[in-house]
């Protein structure tokens, strides 16, 4: 009792070794609304469960039915081993080498079934800063919920009797909306420094607050970032881009320090004003596009976070003599490298980022068959949408866009009259500090936020960024 008002006191409510038996709520308790559980999702339960099997729906599933949000997926928990499970379904397929789990296919419906994992060792595998390198047992349901991250992500949900099964206080936290680490803060964050990045997530996804001892070492623990495999860090930042709340996401890490190193573009980009009213104007877009259920583009996405950084090395590259053209190509080589180490961009997102960027200066060539041909180009709607981000951005003339926009609607003899009419100079100069002129009209700018076709039709579409579909 009194080791517990402690714990508390000392904000150590969750800790773990002490949560073996949870605290179960009924369905008038928690409010799930049963229309909102995938039909496939209770199919994988009942089959485990009719096998003898324990079987729950748990993590984000459980989370977002709590918070009365349909999830995008669903997550099933169980004793049964990955072998057991696999044999009990038709189509199912064991992934992974270590720690092996087991897809479910109902169609293109994916369920993901993993075994309950055991508690962490003292002595498991870390390398030099503490980060658990491999961790792979099986375990009890109260060993699972303790390795889970944060209290509202470590509670399951039975379909059979709607019970809600709550280990670590995840209720309250929903209700309060708060964002907990499950144990202690330093020691979660150490063994997994991705979990920094999940906090920062969740608190902007789910609009959450994140609790005062969860909070408090991020800032100092940040650098650990630099140690987890590029890809991993790259997953976990595609879905935070591809949330639906990039933007929120991406002030909140500036908020607490984790942006330094993580993408260093956020370091420039968000303090020059020309680059950051460009990239809030691409994550608009994104975040636009991810609500209404649409396609997002990775390329696309990457290609206008780096914009600036691009069009900086572009100028150097001219400046010291180089021609226009070869000096974006050095630049777009240049900024590409540098993010490979930190991203690990896959080849397939770098070539459509050079792409979009490359096609660029073509827009200014507004003679002869040139924009002909540029129409033709395969990610013509990418490069386009892209030209029409910097116009919203007043990095550039609003007119060039205009007339993008006029020559692709126009019949061919309107094109002829676009062809001849007189240019003014040819658009600013990526990057020059100029304003933008005046807009001739008030609807220009708001074709950039919607940016349909651009990431539609580039096909990076249906990408790794593209999960949450
Ligand atoms: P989303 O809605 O974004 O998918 P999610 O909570 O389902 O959110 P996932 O990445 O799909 O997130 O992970 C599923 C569950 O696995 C989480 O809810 C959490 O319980 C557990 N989990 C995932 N990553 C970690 C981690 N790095 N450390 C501890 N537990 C984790
Ligand atoms: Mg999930």
């Amino acid at each position: 009792m009194i080791k517990k008002f402690i714990n508390r006191l000392l904000g150590r409510k969750n800790d773990a070794a002490r949560n073996n038996e949870p605290v179960v709520l009924g369905p008038k308790e928690h409010g799930i609304d049963p229309k909102l559980v995938s039909s496939n999702a209770i199919r994988v339960t009942q089959s485990l469960q009719e096998a003898g099997f324990k079987a729950f729906l748990v993590g984000g599933a459980v989370r977002d039915l709590l918070l009365g949000i349909k999830p995008k997926d669903f997550d099933v928990a169980t004793n049964a081993t990955p072998e057991q499970v696999k044999r009990l379904f038709r189509r199912a397929f064991i992934i992974g080498r270590r720690f092996q789990i087991v897809h479910v296919m109902f169609g293109q419906d994916l369920i993901e079934v993993t075994t309950f994992r055991g508690a962490t060792a003292d002595d498991v595998p870390k390398d030099a800063h503490g980060r658990v390198l491999r961790d792979n047992t099986f375990g009890d349901q109260h060993e699972d919920a303790v390795r889970r991250d944060f209290t509202i992500n470590a509670m399951y949900y039975n379909p059979a009797d709607q019970s809600v099964l709550d280990y670590h206080g995840g209720i309250p936290d929903i209700r309060s909306r708060t964002l907990r680490v499950i144990g202690v803060p330093e020691v979660r964050f150490r063994e997994d420094p991705v979990r920094l990045l999940r906090v920062v997530r969740f608190a902007a996804k789910l609009g959450f607050t994140i609790d005062p001892a969860t909070r408090e070492p991020i800032k100092v623990m940040a650098p650990l970032i630099n140690n987890v495999p590029a890809a991993r860090v790259f997953d976990e930042m595609l879905k935070l881009l591809f949330s639906g709340h990039a933007l929120a996401c991406l002030q909140q890490l500036r908020k607490e320090g984790l942006h330094h190193g993580l993408l260093p573009l956020l370091d420039v980009v968000l303090e020059q004003p020309l680059g950051e009213k460009f990239v809030r104007l691409a994550l608009g877009n994104t975040d636009e596009r991810v609500r209404q259920g649409k396609p997002v583009s990775p390329g696309f996405l990457f290609a206008s976070l780096l914009w600036h950084q691009v069009v900086e090395k572009w100028k150097a590259y001219e400046a010291a003599g180089e021609h226009s053209l070869p000096a974006l190509h050095l630049a777009a080589d240049d900024v590409l490298n540098a993010q490979t180490d930190k991203l690990a961009l896959q080849r397939k997102i770098a070539g459509d980022m050079r792409d979009i960027w490359a096609m660029q200066p073509r827009f200014d060539r507004r003679v002869g068959k040139s924009p002909y041909k540029l129409l033709e180009h395969l990610r013509f709607r990418a490069g386009y949408d892209f030209l029409l981000l910097r116009c919203a951005s007043g990095e550039i003339d609003e007119e060039i866009g205009e007339w993008w926009t006029e020559f692709q609607d126009a019949d061919g003899p309107g094109r002829e009259l676009l062809l001849a009419r007189k240019l003014k100079k040819p658009g600013e100069k990526a990057g020059d500090a100029a304003p933008a002129r005046k807009r001739r009209r008030k609807s220009s700018g708001t074709r950039a936020k919607t940016g349909e076709e651009g990431q539609a039709a580039n096909p990076g579409a249906g990408g790794p960024g593209a999960t949450n579909d």
